[in-house]
């Protein structure tokens, strides 16, 4: 290695890269790391934290609403964009700060130019100088994928500007019905824009349990988000007061803000991998064995520039394989076979394992809990809004195959209930775990009747 300046040059900042340059460093790997925006990536800068911040921000709304039921008399609320815009630019350049700082400590050197790759073991950066590498790690992400063929379109913002809009629009269109529409339909009208939610398909978050889905999304619509499914947006033209959508229905909507959140696409262009041999897929992501190698034996690549499960835990998980790997002489394979996952509408919704559609196709017998009610809080709230839990067992294991929560505190619980699934829990140890009363999250352990017997 000795002959290279470096032991490992990593293309990306973001949560993979960082994790996997700072625990090689940790092994004492020369390592440097080129970042070209801000050093934290997606996560950090534009997507998971300051969209948490937001969707703090926009549950006031309903907290306020609920207050009175406990005795409380508010003044009148009202919301100010600049003032949350600001301390959340605030709390993320103090973060940034702490993850240089991190990284300065543990000794990767921070380069702060865009890297693109020219060999196997070369990368050429922005600044004019080329560099060498025993190994090169891709930790470059993903990027907004925009359909093309739609006219006006470049009125439309994606996730990218959306947290940095100079005002809080009055009406918001939002296109998709993944992760960021739904939870950004939710940010936005908690704030109080008027949203209106467009799908192409039959119903939003394709791939979740389908009866859970149909809960959030009718929940979501009793708060007041308009959703359009089996819709699309045809033009956008320019109205006098902003950007108007036409649909394939025909319908021409107010002029509102127009999102579009239909999908990433991995961080590949112009960087060089295909002329240095590395394979990539139809969508432009690299193509990596288990132990996140390219097709070229010096160069490897994590989280969402793979496009194996595109969520910052996963891309962290990832890159600390890599290093404990490659550096630290001990080989760990990343299991990507059970990840929970929440998403942050209000109400939330969490999930581990599989949905009763994946289980009844792949299992003889299935048996399928559930529960649903009013949650203590919404009582006095006056809140009409349910809670809903699902467990989805293998009636002839007994072993819980998925459990689902749509709900207050539904990504917290998410989290908890990966730790039993990991360990392969069973139906009667969620049943002799005693449950903490009152909470929400006891009715996991109290559930006795299967709902639906599902057999072949
Ligand atoms: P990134 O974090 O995207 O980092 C890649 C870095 O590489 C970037 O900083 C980029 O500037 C840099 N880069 C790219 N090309 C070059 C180059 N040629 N030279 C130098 N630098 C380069 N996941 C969750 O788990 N939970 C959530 O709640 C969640 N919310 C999200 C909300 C939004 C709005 C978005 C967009 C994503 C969200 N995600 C969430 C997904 C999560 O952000 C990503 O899975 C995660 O950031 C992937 O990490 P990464 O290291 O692969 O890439
Ligand atoms: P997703 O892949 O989750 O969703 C994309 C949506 O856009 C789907 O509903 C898809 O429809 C739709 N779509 C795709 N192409 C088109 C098109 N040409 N026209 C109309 N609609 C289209 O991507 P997101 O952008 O929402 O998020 C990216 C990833 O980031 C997520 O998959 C997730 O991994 C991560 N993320 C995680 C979060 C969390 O953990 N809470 C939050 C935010 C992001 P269809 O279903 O029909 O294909």
């Amino acid at each position: 290695m000795a002959n290279f300046d470096y032991d490992l040059f990593v293309i990306g900042a973001g949560s993979g890269g960082v994790r996997a340059g700072r625990i090689a460093a940790g092994y004492g790997a020369r390592v440097a790391i080129a970042e070209e925006y801000r050093v934290g990536g997606t996560c950090v800068i534009r997507g998971c934290v300051p969209k948490k911040l937001l969707v703090y921000a926009s549950r006031f709304t309903s907290e306020f609403e609920d207050a009175s039921g406990f005795g409380w008399t508010l003044g009148e609320a009202s919301f100010d964009w600049t003032t949350l815009r600001t301390a959340k630019d605030r709390e993320i350049d103090r973060l940034e700060k702490a993850y240089v700082a991190n990284l300065e400590r543990s000794g990767a050197e921070i380069i702060r130019a865009r890297a693109v790759v020219t060999g196997p073991n070369s990368v050429r950066l922005s600044d004019g100088r080329t560099v060498t590498a025993a190994h090169i790690l891709v930790a470059t992400g993903a990027w907004p994928f925009l359909p093309a063929g739609v006219p006006g379109i470049e009125r439309a913002v994606t996730s990218n500007e959306i947290f940095d809009l100079p005002a809080l629009p009055e009406r918001a269109v939002i296109v998709g019905g993944g992760y960021i529409a739904v939870e950004f339909a939710g940010i936005l009208n908690g704030l109080g824009v008027e949203t209106t939610l467009i799908y192409r398909g039959e119903q939003i978050l394709r791939g979740f349990d389908r009866e859970m889905v149909d809960k959030l999304a009718a929940a979501l619509t009793h708060r007041g988000i308009r959703i359009l499914t089996r819709s699309d947006i045809v033009s956008i033209g320019d109205g006098d007061v902003g950007p108007v959508a036409t649909l394939n229905t025909g319908e021409s909507l107010p002029p509102s803000l127009v999102m579009y959140a239909t999908g990433r696409l991995p961080n590949t262009r112009d960087l060089g991998l295909e002329a240095a041999g590395v394979e990539l897929d139809a969508v432009g992501a690299v193509k990596v064995d288990a132990w996140s190698r390219s097709s070229v034996p010096s160069i490897y690549a994590v989280g969402d520039v793979t496009n194996r499960v595109n969520l910052t835990p996963v891309a962290i998980r990832e890159g600390h394989a890599f290093a404990d790997t490659v550096f630290g002489g001990r080989e760990v394979l990343v299991d990507h076979g059970l990840i929970p996952t929440a998403v942050f509408t209000t109400p939330e919704l969490g999930t581990v394992g599989m949905t009763e559609e994946r289980a009844c196709a792949t299992h003889e017998a299935v048996d399928v809990y559930k529960a649903e009610f009013r949650p203590m809080r919404n009582t006095l709230a006056g809140r009409d809004e349910r809670m809903m839990m699902k467990l989805i067992v293998d009636a002839i294991s007994d072993r819980v195959l998925g459990v689902h929560v749509m709900g207050e505190g539904a990504g917290e619980m998410a989290q908890l209930l990966g730790i039993p699934m990991m360990m392969n829990a069973t139906k009667a140890d969620f049943d002799r775990t005693m449950a903490v009363h009152p909470t929400a999250a006891e009715e996991l352990v109290t559930l006795r009747t299967p709902s639906v017997k599902h057999r072949r």
